[in-house]
């Protein structure tokens, strides 16, 4: 904030849930080592319209996990782990595949050589996307003509994108009755996450209440449509943050002026389809090339955690067994 007081939001997936059991093994790991925690939130959806609460889900219905502290808690661990460099702040610009060192030659966006490295995990929706081109004037790292047999399922993965809007309020919204909602009738709104009221979440200022808001992915649509497909500039995102907050403000819900407000623009947020089926990953093994992530599997963090267990098992099978068993 402009007095120097730092806040935290978990701006893109407020929670999961877990279903599959493989999954659930490696989340109660994470619970005993305490980087996530169940967030005991009850849920309700708003009707904007009969400007009320229905459908409550009762507390314990479906286990939700959040990272402790953060949702980034999960990543940062990994980072950790014995062997791990993490390098921040590169975005891979190419990609280019070495046949006779049979090795992929990563560049960073700005043409910065990044070394050869046997295998590559990919976990980008847009490697091979024109989307890519839109946003950064480049042509996508992955040229397909490297793999002509994937063409067809990533050059163009449809995509859903979403606005999210971070908000802080020095007291609590009493009339509230909830941690988190949906909107049912709402052109702009889709959820709301009272993100202070999530396990490890310091109240800072003390008291204070923070929230996080979804637009709605055809909102969203709109207004990217409207300003093309770069970086937004801060006008355009103080104009998104003002349209969401009226419309919380229009719920009848005594949402005071916040003490801070910011909208961020996730522009793929959600994968509009899961391109790998049974198999969770695409997989090359002649090139040594996993491509993982959520529009493998499904829109989710457990989407997203399955695809890439399936990704490291085909390459530890490689590292295993390196003439093919
Ligand atoms: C607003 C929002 C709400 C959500 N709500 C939920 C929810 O309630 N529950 C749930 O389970 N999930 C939710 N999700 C979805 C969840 O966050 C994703 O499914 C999950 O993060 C996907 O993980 P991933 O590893 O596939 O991709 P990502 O999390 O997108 O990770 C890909 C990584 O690759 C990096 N990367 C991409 N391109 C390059 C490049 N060229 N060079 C270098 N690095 C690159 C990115 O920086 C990023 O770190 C939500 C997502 C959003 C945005």
């Amino acid at each position: 904030m402009e007095d120097g007081t730092e806040l935290r939001f978990d701006h893109g997936a407020p929670y999961f849930t877990v279903s599959n059991d493989e999954v659930a093994r490696v989340v109660s790991g994470w619970e005993a080592r305490g980087l996530v925690a169940e967030w005991k939130a009850m849920f309700a959806c708003f009707d904007r319209e009969a400007g009320k609460f229905t459908d409550f889900e009762k507390e314990g219905t479906i286990k939700k996990y959040v990272g402790v502290p953060g949702m980034n808690s999960i990543c940062k661990s990994l980072c950790l782990e014995d062997g791990v460099v993490a390098k921040f702040g590169v975005t891979i610009g190419r990609m280019d595949w070495i046949q006779d060192r049979s090795s992929w030659l990563l560049a960073s966006l700005d043409g910065r050589d990044l070394g050869h490295f046997d295998y590559v995990v990919a976990t980008d929706k847009n490697i091979a996307s024109p989307r890519f081109s839109g946003l950064t004037g480049r042509p996508p790292p992955l040229d397909l003509s490297l793999l002509p047999q994937l063409s067809m399922m990533i050059q163009d993965i449809p995509v859903r994108p979403c606005f999210a809007l971070m908000l802080a309020f020095s007291e609590p919204l009493t009339k509230v009755p909830v941690q988190g909602f949906s909107f049912n009738n709402s052109d702009y709104l889709s959820w709301a996450f009272c993100d202070s009221s999530k396990p490890g979440r310091a109240h800072v200022p003390l008291n204070s209440q923070s929230w996080v808001l979804h637009s709605t992915a055809e909102y969203a649509s709109k207004v990217i449509n409207n300003i093309g497909p770069r970086k937004p500039s801060a006008d355009a995102l103080a104009k998104v943050a003002e349209e969401l907050l009226k419309e919380f403000q229009a719920t009848g819900l005594n949402i005071p002026q916040p003490i801070f407000m910011k909208a961020h623009r996730w522009g793929s947020a959600f994968p509009a389809i899961a391109i790998s089926g049974d198999d969770k990953c695409v997989w090359d093994k002649s090139m040594k090339l996993a491509i993982c992530g959520d529009f493998c599997t499904s829109p989710s963090v457990e989407g997203a955690v399955l695809s890439g267990m399936r990704g490291a098992s085909k390459i530890l099978w490689c590292l295993n067994f390196p003439s093919g068993l």
